[in-house]
């Protein structure tokens, strides 16, 4: 890909318009100028292109996670083990899931939430595995333009104190180092690994 397309490519995924999705394997957008905290973030080769960071500015709308795009019916996996405790379709965010991990390593609690699934698997109650299929990439909700995944980590000292963190934190490998799914992983306190299958 020339990069003039890429530029194209880039920008229009990051407004979530287009889905430049298999050439843009291994690769994550870049960081909002005006981001207060950005991240050096490592893809590994066969992850999903990253389109849009997490973004929490002091005035103006924020972006509480990371859009990962890719085609429509893509598997989504559980980012770590954990209990369903909402599954349900809304207007915005079109199929979303909220999953609750228990507590980290550093006594929070940590929930991830995937938004704009094509289908949910997965109903409030249901306990998942580290990488179980809890859905399907999709569009859904008027905010899901283009086929990706809106992905969320939200960390606190309770369930009511969980604020939207940056999930480049937490990651398996490390602050930044995007994690693949493998088996053999242990609880949340290990972080948490890309919610898309790596090729
Ligand atoms: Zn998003």
């Amino acid at each position: 890909m020339n990069l003039a397309v890429r530029w194209v490519c880039a920008i229009a995924a990051s407004l979530a318009i287009v889905a430049c999705d298999s050439e843009e394997r291994g690769r994550a957008h870049w960081y909002r100028a005006d981001a207060t905290n950005p991240i050096d973030v490592e893809m590994p080769a066969g992850a999903l292109y990253i389109s849009q960071q997490f973004f929490q500015p002091s005035a103006g709308p924020p972006h509480a996670g990371i859009d990962i795009i890719g085609p429509r019916g893509t598997p989504i996996l559980a980012a770590a083990p954990g209990k369903v405790v909402a599954s349900h379709y809304e207007p915005l965010y079109g199929n979303r899931i909220r999953l609750d991990h228990g507590v980290d390593g550093q006594g929070r609690r940590v929930f991830t939430q995937y938004y704009h699934m094509d289908k949910r698997f997965r109903r409030v109650g249901d306990r998942v595995r580290r990488g179980q299929v809890i859905g399907h990439l999709g569009s859904t909700g008027v905010l899901g333009l283009a086929n990706h995944l809106h992905f969320e980590v939200h960390r606190g000292v309770s369930e009511a104190e969980a604020v939207p963190r940056d999930p480049h934190l937490f990651w398996v490998n490390g602050v930044g180092k995007v994690t693949c799914f493998r088996a053999g992983l242990g609880g949340v306190a290990q972080g948490l690994t890309f919610p898309t299958p790596c090729s």
